[in-house]
């Protein structure tokens, strides 16, 4: 089976609709899983309707739910006959159980996290109607599964955790591939053991993705987007960046980290453990072959460049640390105190120079970090990282990077500890 992951904007109108089930209907002699988000910005409708049910705000409780049926009900349009019966009753069923929790939030003057995150997950349940609708309008042997009976979750509602093996038998003995059927399934949504509606996250429909091809050991998992895949850098930044064909799964958790937004590392793990590849493709360009990320790639060197601002560099000079030990412990202990992570770190026999993304109080941290030694906080920093497989082993990399750095000071580099990433502390502003 193959699992095909088509994001919101993927989904945002009928036309664009029509352009997935295009895009899915040569592939449906292998079997197929189609996960689909919510159309654009439903989501975020929710959640502003979930706002307003908070602030018992009904007029503009019932603008939204209007607004999110009116859009919806129009893409029935381009539906006849039994098709369009079958999409429209499931629309009106899960506007029926909005409506009906909406409701019930006014009178009980409550909205709690189970509550919200019932009414966040049914853009899932709304786009994926729609597609079902269509996908037996176009004849395509189409089955309309819940994810919340197949993926289950613990109750930390918003960002729920998945429980694999329950989620894995559960899906491999639902969903068993058939030449010719297309399984229509939500991202994002599942429910706890008891069958309480839970969601994963925002962005959440692609770890969905990865889960349900995880658990039927699929050929692939394909990414659809709007982008022609993973890119070499910020595209907005630098013209010329190309996309990137093939790339490992440990460079696009790297990328990933670092702010290239195509595709979040938790989110293929499942895939990964697995050795499933994972296409990312584009649906406004679904001729572009997009990029292929797998356990291996051929071809060393730099494969992408990232950058990422809102750094803070700490460097803690001692002359205490010169041939003692524990010094690191006493340091990390305070970070750890602080609930602050660090993510780059260079040490030297006298100072420890390391970045942290962000800190509650870093006045605090600085306080701390005196009983140690000198401390020195530089903010407005950047990363800069050079992501590709083999960097250490070609010497010339090294020298062909700091020469294109023609000067510009570098405040710390990282290299090694993932013999797939160097990582360089510039100044903000030195960045682009
Ligand atoms: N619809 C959800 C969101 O916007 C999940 C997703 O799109 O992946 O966060
Ligand atoms: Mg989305």
């Amino acid at each position: 089976m193959v699992v095909f992951k088509f994001g919101g904007t993927s989904v945002q109108d009928t036309e664009a609709m029509k352009q997935v089930l295009e895009i899915i209907t040569p592939h449906r002699e292998t079997g197929l899983i189609l996960v689909s988000s919510a159309m654009a910005g439903v989501t975020n409708t929710l959640i502003e309707l979930i706002h307003a049910v908070k602030a018992e705000d009904r007029a503009t409780a019932e603008t939204l739910l209007n607004a999110l049926e009116e859009r919806h009900t129009r893409v029935l349009d381009a539906l006849t006959a039994k098709a369009r019966d079958i999409a429209s009753d499931a629309l009106k069923a899960v506007f029926r159980d909005m409506r009906t929790l909406v409701k019930g939030s006014f009178l009980l003057g409550d909205c709690s996290p189970r509550v919200s995150d019932a009414l966040l997950g049914s853009g899932e349940l709304l786009s994926t109607a729609l597609l079902h609708g269509l996908a037996l309008q176009a004849g395509l042997s189409s089955h309309l599964m819940d994810a919340r009976k197949l993926l289950v979750t613990d109750d930390r509602f918003g960002e729920a955790g998945v429980l694999w093996p329950e989620t894995q038998a559960k899906v491999s003995a639902v969903l068993t591939p058939e030449p010719g059927i297309v399984y229509i399934l939500q991202g994002f949504i599942g429910a706890t053991v008891h069958g309480v509606a839970t969601t994963l996250g925002r962005g959440g429909s692609d770890y969905s993705a990865s889960l349900f091809g995880a658990a039927v050991q699929a050929q692939r998992i394909e990414i659809w987007t709007d982008v022609n895949g993973i890119m070499t850098t910020d595209p907005r930044k630098v013209p010329t960046a190309r996309s990137i064909p093939v790339m490992t799964y440990a460079e696009a958790a790297e990328l990933a980290f670092f702010g290239a937004k195509v595709v979040h590392p938790a989110t293929i793990q499942p895939a990964v453990e697995r050795g499933i590849p994972v296409l990312v493709k584009n649906t406004k360009n679904p001729s572009h072959p997009g990029t292929i990320v797998q356990a291996e790639a051929p071809l060393s060197g730099v494969r992408a460049i990232a950058g990422r601002q809102g750094v803070t560099l700490i460097t803690v000079t001692s002359g205490r640390m010169l041939m003692a030990y524990g010094f690191l412990k006493k340091l990390f202990s305070i970070f750890d105190a602080f609930e602050t992570s660090v993510d780059l770190v260079a040490t030297s026999e006298v100072s420890v120079s390391m970045t942290i993304n962000s800190c509650q109080d870093l006045d605090g941290l600085r306080q701390a970090l005196e009983s140690l030694g000198t401390v020195r906080i530089q903010p407005d920093m950047a990363i800069l990282s050079l992501v590709g497989k083999d960097l250490w082993k070609d010497g010339k990399f090294l020298v062909e990077t700091f020469a294109a750095l023609q000067g510009i000071p570098v405040h710390l580099v990282s290299m090694g500890a993932s013999e797939i990433n160097v990582s360089l502390v510039l100044k903000a502003g030195d960045l682009d």
